[in-house]
């Protein structure tokens, strides 16, 4: 059986430390994890979720925070890597002081965690927090913060579909491409202007009929079903909703050359999927890569927000898909396995010359 002690869950992908958060008076319990501080200041959202149980926050916590070290590395940040999760009901449980409390445990950290929004806190949370402690990014622009970070994420996303369409098709061009876009919400959305101003051949799926004949009229994205998606002969398919799309019930149906998508955790299960995806010859542009520009936008904010040096920055992920591919190719390795080595290649790098005063 596997070992759930709380030292064994820290132990095992190292994570450097687990805060556990608790406020009596305003019901606050959360957990703030830390998996590596090698790169800088681990920086992660603050996810506010109805957890099952206890036990599914932490594993929640760590797999996150863990997840964040390597999307910060391999996008060149000094950053590392952290996140939070309060655990609570964000429509019902949410007060000023709750953030607050939370806030005042985030200065306790004295800066080795920042926090952000993530699901379940908004811009708006994150002033409360702001209130208590610095150690907060993502602000409203109104408040000099770096507001919504959908369209710098869509523009990392597209960078990303650009490299990968470079390694497939031997040009970066999408023009004329068959390009199925499942889930136009927000980052979706804001894909499809960019493959629109590029003459792409747009498809689109999701849940939402209203959201869906909106994005349709204004970029002349053609509807398709929500299962019909998978099955549709296209260049393209970029996963934008929700992650595990690419398992053993869609793989064989896929007839694209190129994956690339914004949503978190694409492969169900990595060590099959991945090398699957090697097996038909179709490039997949590393989900945790592509979609780290909104990551970059908040790392942008902590130095003082400028719009443009935060997609100077998310377009050097163009660049990167590129060199995860040719690692990838070099050592037999399936993509996203390679965009793993890479960070881990470089926090042990930049770890060593951190390692004299
Ligand atoms: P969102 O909630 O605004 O949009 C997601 C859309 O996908 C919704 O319209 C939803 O109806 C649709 N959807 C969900 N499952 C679907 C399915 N099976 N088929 C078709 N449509 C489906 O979320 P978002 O902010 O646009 O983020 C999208 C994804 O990108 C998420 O996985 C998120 O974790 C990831 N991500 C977002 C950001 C960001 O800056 N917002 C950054 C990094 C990663």
């Amino acid at each position: 059986m596997k070992d759930k002690s709380v030292f064994h869950q820290v132990t095992e992908h190292d994570h450097e430390k687990v805060v556990f958060c608790h406020d009596k008076d305003t019901g606050l319990k959360a957990i703030i994890a830390i998996h590596s501080t090698v790169l800088g200041p681990a920086l992660g959202g603050a996810r506010m979720w109805s957890y099952a149980s206890e036990a599914e926050a932490l594993e929640d916590v760590l797999r996150l925070s863990r997840g964040m070290t390597y999307k910060a590395a391999i996008s060149g940040l000094n950053l590392g890597g952290g996140k939070a999760v309060i655990i609570g009901d964000a429509k019902k449980d949410k007060s000023e002081a709750l953030l607050r409390k939370f806030g005042r445990f985030v200065k306790n950290m004295n800066g080795c965690y920042i926090t952000a929004e993530d699901v379940g806190t908004t811009p708006k949370d994150m002033e409360y927090i702001r209130m208590e402690t610095e150690h907060v990014s993502g602000l409203p622009e109104a408040m000099g913060g770096s507001g919504d970070p959908s369209p710098v994420t869509a523009y990392g996303t597209y960078m990303g579909m650009k490299a990968a369409a470079k390694k497939a098709f031997g040009s970066d061009s999408l023009a004329g491409m068959k390009i199925a876009v499942q889930g136009v919400g927000h980052v979706g959305g804001y894909l499809v202007e960019l493959l629109s101003k590029e003459n792409a051949e747009i498809y689109i799926a999701d849940i939402y009929e209203d959201r869906l004949r909106e994005v349709s009229k204004k970029y002349k994205a053609k509807v398709v079903g929500m299962e019909e998606v998978y099955d549709l002969d296209v260049d393209i398919y970029s996963p934008c909703g929700l992650g595990g799309t690419i398992n053993a019930n869609t793989i064989d149906r896929l007839k694209c050359r190129v994956i690339a998508g914004c949503a978190n955790n694409q492969l169900r299960e990595e060590h099959v999927h991945g090398p699957a995806l090697v097996k038909k010859g179709i490039a997949y542009a590393p989900d945790f890569l592509i979609n780290a520009g909104g990551l970059i936008n908040v790392y942008s904010e902590l130095r003082g927000y400028n719009r443009d040096s935060a997609y100077a920055q998310t377009e050097r992920i163009y660049g990167y898909t590129l060199d995860v591919f040719e690692l990838a190719e070099k050592e037999g390795l399936h993509s996203q396995q390679a965009a793993v080595k890479m960070a881990e290649n470089r926090i042990e790098r930049i770890g060593k010359v951190r390692s004299t005063f």
